[in-house]
């Protein structure tokens, strides 16, 4: 059987990775099965509007103890209580949902299911299609508050029941509930240089541990803030790279840690597209096309140019202020420079999470040629006059052509890892694969 769950944290406190392991490891203490494989931790389109944090839903594929309908009844019973127990159901935003799958065999569900996951990682789902799916296949369900959560506990299913999409791990180590869940939450302590060692030792086998784009200080990247469960998380390409990263890292106590299967660094939510028109508000593309307006940084520091697509319809591309010396690769574009962008559209612009650079247009300076007796700068003789050199009583016809030499490369480039969204692939792992 399969257990989907979503939505139970809010923007402060808790973490539905969190509540998903400790459900995972009550079922198997209280004698109801055992969890077979790694839980799910999958990350749903990054531009819906009513997400909490990092919009993911989490699941297990589980192997009850036993078949019957009473069984079932008391083990639905048993997370059901432990989601209401914990859930952050205070919080507006939040609206928890899990769903129980035991029909693991029925090839349509599995299907439905899996069209059902692209779905909520790439586009916009209601929970009325949610809804449909539960009542159409009779799915045992939760559902609390409005349920929205239903949404990312049924795409998880649908994720474990349809294996094969590319996966990376990540490794999350917990704080003893009484650092986080009191009135105050109590500082983290993860030493910077066992996490720069731990990277040293495993990349680019993991990556985002630490993001090193300011060069005099890198910072570390994987430790999150506020009254969050999650004292540091390792994301790589095997459970045994993020485990053996795990092992160096320096901390205060750990209560308890697990490894998670996810979609996270696989750009599972770019949609390629060739025309802007294809395009629509909140979802995330890939488009080709050619810069017709380089960037100036605007007051707040964004950098916004606009690209041209094939059939001539323009496209607004911005890099905003958190991505920091990206922007220098976005300012370094010239008009005619063919390029590939990838991120989501919201607002008519396209925010960018990285950008290939198919080619470089040639930029040319004029400048007054130089005199070829004394080799200085010629200075204008009037209007229309061509150049002349007084000294040496030289003359000239027109300015001289100079090439100006490009700043950028052609190639990929990226924002650094603390602008990236869980999403993306980080180029390293492009080079991998
Ligand atoms: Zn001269």
């Amino acid at each position: 059987m399969f257990i989907g769950m979503d939505d139970t944290d809010s923007n402060e406190r808790m973490c539905t990775t969190y509540l998903a392991v400790l459900i995972a490891d009550a079922l198997e203490k209280e004698g109801f099965g055992t969890v077979s494989g790694y839980v799910h931790l999958i990350r749903l389109n990054p531009s819906v509007p009513y997400k909490t944090r990092g919009n993911a839903a989490l699941g297990f594929e589980f192997n009850p103890a036993a078949d019957s309908a009473e069984f079932r009844t008391k083990l639905i019973s048993f997370v059901s209580g432990k989601i209401i127990e914990y859930a952050e159901t205070e919080c507006e935003k939040t609206n928890p949902g899990a769903v129980f799958i035991f029909e693991e065999n029925d090839s349509e569900l599995k299907n439905r299911l899996n069209l059902f996951f692209k779905k909520a990682v790439t586009d916009l789902v209601e929970i009325d299609e949610a809804q449909q799916l539960l009542s159409q296949y009779f799915i045992p369900h939760l559902s609390l508050k409005n349920g929205r959560g239903l949404i990312g506990a049924l795409a998880v299913c649908g994720a474990l029941m349809n294996p094969g999409w590319d996966e990376t791990y990540e490794y999350l180590a917990y704080r003893f509930p009484e650092k986080w869940n009191g009135t105050a939450v109590l500082p983290r302590f993860v030493d910077t240089n066992s996490l720069i060692a731990a990277d040293k030792a495993t990349y680019p086998k993991t990556w985002d541990t630490v993001d090193y784009s300011e060069k005099k200080n890198p910072f570390p990247v994987c430790v999150p803030g506020s009254g969050d469960p999650v004292l540091f998380g390792l994301r790589g390409e095997s459970p045994e790279v993020v485990l053996e990263a795990a092992e160096r890292v320096v901390s205060e106590p750990v209560y308890l840690s697990a490894v998670f299967k996810t979609n996270q660094g696989t750009d599972a939510h770019l949609i390629s597209v060739g025309n802007v028109t294809e395009m629509q508000p909140l979802h995330s593309y890939i488009l080709t096309g050619t810069v017709v307006h380089s960037s100036k940084t605007n007051e707040g520091g964004h950098d916004i140019f606009v690209i041209q697509d094939q059939t001539g319809n323009l496209l607004e591309c911005a890099a905003f202020e958190p991505t920091g010396s990206f922007r220098k690769v976005i300012r370094a574009l010239a008009s005619n420079d063919s390029v590939t962008v990838y991120g989501s559209f919201k607002n008519n612009t396209l925010n960018l999470e990285k950008i290939e650079v198919l080619s470089l247009t040639s930029i040319f300076a004029f400048e007054n040629p130089t005199c070829p007796a004394c080799q200085k700068r010629m200075e204008s003789a009037g209007k229309g006059q061509g150049f002349r050199c007084r000294n040496c009583k030289t003359k000239s016809g027109d300015k001289i052509k100079i090439p100006v030499p490009r700043k950028i490369k052609v190639g990929f480039y990226e924002v650094p890892p603390s602008a990236r969204r869980h999403l993306s692939k980080p180029l390293i792992r492009m080079k991998i694969h």
